[in-house]
């Protein structure tokens, strides 16, 4: 059950997605154009800044309500929503970990006009092995100098400010070398390659990032030297769970699809949804989209209330990633041919789930962390 206030964010998510990017997503999706208006309005209804605390400008709300929101924009469209989710991302990084200069500084910046913040952990070398990152930092007087590449980066042709993980220069490869710097983009030194193209998330944009010698302040470091797989570990933690509740928004598209044309599709002068094996395919998907809902909602209720490790998120992003893909296969299904068109948006929501599974750690990554935590708190859930 919904508390009144979370209802009421649920709606406006709701209506948001119905006006803003239902109409579109289908044009984004053929174009690849970049969603800023739909950014813009986002930002207007409240939708990217009710994790940031009042004092800055936010709503000052939970991981729940990030969760609601990524739901019902799931439900329109993942590509879309990657634009939007990631600033969460990007920002929670100085939510959790930023010192009041910065929290002030970036946070208030945020709140009061639109403003991308991407986070750049992953390097063509790098992915689920973020101890294998090469991009370095050293300190010279007051400042940092990075060097080094990222890649897959969202939003990274459009954004303001990355946070940015880099190993400080000569240590050997590993974990606690590691840290994290919140950079301007328009910083001497800085250059986005070209846009990559993808099986699909078209409206969401992914591209490799340079830094050749970039100074920024000592003032730029997020925590201590050496705690960036900390800024990392938390900051994804709660984006894993918005990409759940995202899996859970496309899958309930999919099925709400397929349900609705099984009723009005006629074969052997019935519609499909007399047959029983069609009834039965619907209730299952139904069972899964609900039961990973219930999921992603215990799972951030359990963080919200300061639940220490991150094991039912993890769960929840495996579990409802992998759901998002059968349901919109086995939704595609039910209209056969027409499914495969682009006359209906199952064959978007097909290639849209791909990507759930693997971005913020792919699947089997979050089962090797969840395996570790219950080395530590043992099997009970
Ligand atoms: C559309 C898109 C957007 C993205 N946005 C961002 C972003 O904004 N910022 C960012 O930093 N990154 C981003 N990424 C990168 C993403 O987070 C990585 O792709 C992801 O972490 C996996 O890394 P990888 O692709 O290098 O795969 P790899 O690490 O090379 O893994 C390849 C395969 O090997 C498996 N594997 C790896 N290690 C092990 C192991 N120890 N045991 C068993 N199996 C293993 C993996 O499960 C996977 O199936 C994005 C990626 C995409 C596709």
């Amino acid at each position: 059950m919904l508390a009144e206030e979370e209802r009421h964010l649920r709606d406006l998510s709701r209506a948001f997605t119905e006006r803003e990017i239902l109409p579109v997503r289908a044009r984004l999706d053929e174009s690849g154009e970049f969603p800023a208006e739909i950014i813009r309005q986002a930002h207007c209804a409240g939708l990217l800044t009710s994790h940031v605390p009042e004092q800055y400008g936010g709503a000052g709300q939970g991981l729940f309500a990030i969760c609601l929101i990524a739901e019902e924009i799931g439900f329109g469209c993942t590509g879309i929503g990657t634009s939007i989710l990631v600033n969460y991302l990007g920002t929670s990084t100085i939510l959790l970990f930023g010192d009041e200069v910065q929290k002030e500084r970036y946070l208030s910046e945020y709140c009061a006009k639109p403003t991308l913040f991407s986070f750049a952990c992953t390097e063509p070398d790098a992915g689920s092995d973020i101890g294998g990152i090469r991009t370095n930092y050293e300190r010279r007087g007051d400042a940092y100098v990075i060097s080094g590449q990222k890649a897959f980066i969202t939003n990274s042709t459009y954004a303001d400010y990355f946070t940015v993980f880099a190993k400080r220069k000569g240590a050997s490869r590993g974990l606690k070398t590691l840290s994290a710097f919140v950079v301007p983009r328009n910083t001497p030194g800085i250059s986005v390659g070209a846009p990559l193209r993808k099986l699909g998330q078209n409206a969401s944009n992914t591209a490799p990032v340079f830094f050749d010698e970039v100074e920024i302040p000592a003032g730029a470091l997020l925590g201590r030297e050496g705690e960036g797989l900390m800024v990392a570990t938390h900051a994804l933690a709660r984006s894993r769970l918005a990409i759940g509740a995202a899996s859970v928004g496309l899958a309930r598209a999919a099925l709400d699809c397929a349900f609705r044309y099984a009723r009005q599709r006629k074969q052997f002068d019935k519609p499909l949804t007399d047959f029983q094996v069609v009834q039965c395919e619907i209730a299952d998907m139904w069972e899964r989209v609900a039961a990973n809902r219930a999921l992603v909602h215990h799972a951030a209720r359990r963080y919200d209330g300061g639940e220490q490790g991150f094991k039912h998120i993890y769960a929840a992003k495996d579990f409802a990633s992998k759901m998002a893909l059968d349901v919109a296969s086995r939704s595609l299904a039910i209209l056969g041919a027409y499914g495969y068109t682009r006359d209906f948006p199952l064959e978007k929501m097909l290639r849209d789930s791909r990507v759930l599974e693997i971005y913020e750690g792919s699947s089997t990554m979050q089962r090797l962390m969840l395996f570790n935590e219950l080395l530590r708190d043992g099997t009970e859930p």
